[in-house]
């Protein structure tokens, strides 16, 4: 029987790409990195470019769309964005561009896929839940604060990638300049680890089979405040979770269906 099942390819601000899988239906999400470092890490999970179905971006920043258009062209993918995001890009010269509205679901092959917006600092940012129709894979990668909207998509999933990106007091005290930490910290920046706690705290996590904790600062916070600020809420997921690293990706991860 086909199930869900997600990889990433790495998480954070130097690049980011996810990998969601359904019976013969690859999904990449994203693609923050180089064609010949995406395929090295694609191959890590015994995939490579033939393989994937199509790209869905996020949003245009370059941490997520930075390796989008050349591997588009390479393997001739189909890419789905929003016409902010398209835009906000520049338009780049892609094979085969597929528009979406963040309020309407559309499938890929055996995946079905519900974007919603989020608050963040570009043209038309959005996120999204991946589902076989059974199994449900939030992510939420970027975003400066969460809305009930937000709140509503990602109760009772199966499996969250979630961002966990700064300690507010090691933003602060971090390298950054001011303004650059007031975009982080900001409303349209990106969620800081009590953020991500308060949203986990807000949703119905009884079926969460998977938490991943991703987009993590390797400035402004560290393995230890993430983990802490969960366990001090929430001890059972903090001991569950496991934290999406930067240089390398993380594995297969599999669903289990319900009853
Ligand atoms: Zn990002
Ligand atoms: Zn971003």
């Amino acid at each position: 029987m086909t199930r869900l099942r997600f990889a990433t390819l790495g998480s954070g601000s130097r690049g980011n790409a996810t990998i969601v899988a359904c019976g013969r239906t690859v999904v990449l999400m994203d693609c923050g990195f180089a064609v010949n470092e995406t395929l090295r890490r694609l191959a890590l999970l015994d995939l490579c470019g033939e393989a994937l179905s199509a790209i869905v971006v996020t949003h245009e920043h370059g941490d997520h769309m930075g390796g989008v258009a050349r591997l588009a062209r390479r393997f001739k993918l189909p890419v789905w964005l929003t016409a902010g995001t398209y835009r906000g890009g520049g338009a780049p010269k892609l094979p085969d561009v597929r528009l979406f509205n963040p309020h309407e679901a559309f499938a890929i092959g055996d995946v079905a896929i519900q974007p919603y917006p989020v608050p963040h600092d570009a043209r038309e940012p959005c996120q999204f839940v991946f589902s076989d129709g059974d199994q449900r894979l939030g992510v939420l990668s970027d975003a400066g604060h969460v809305t009930p909207h937000m709140r509503r998509c990602l109760d009772r999933l199966d499996a969250l990638i979630l961002e966990f990106n700064h300690d507010p007091q090691l933003l602060a005290a971090g390298p950054y300049p001011p303004e650059l930490q007031a975009r982080v910290g900001g409303q349209l920046g990106h969620l800081n680890n009590h953020q991500a706690v308060e949203l986990l705290e807000a949703v119905d996590r009884q079926a969460l089979q998977h938490l991943i904790a991703g987009h993590i600062s390797e400035k402004n916070n560290t393995p230890t405040h993430v983990r802490r600020t969960v366990a001090a809420r929430l001890p059972a997921e903090a001991a569950g979770m496991t934290l999406a690293p930067q240089d390398e990706g993380l594995g297969w991860h599999e669903l289990r269906r319900h009853g």
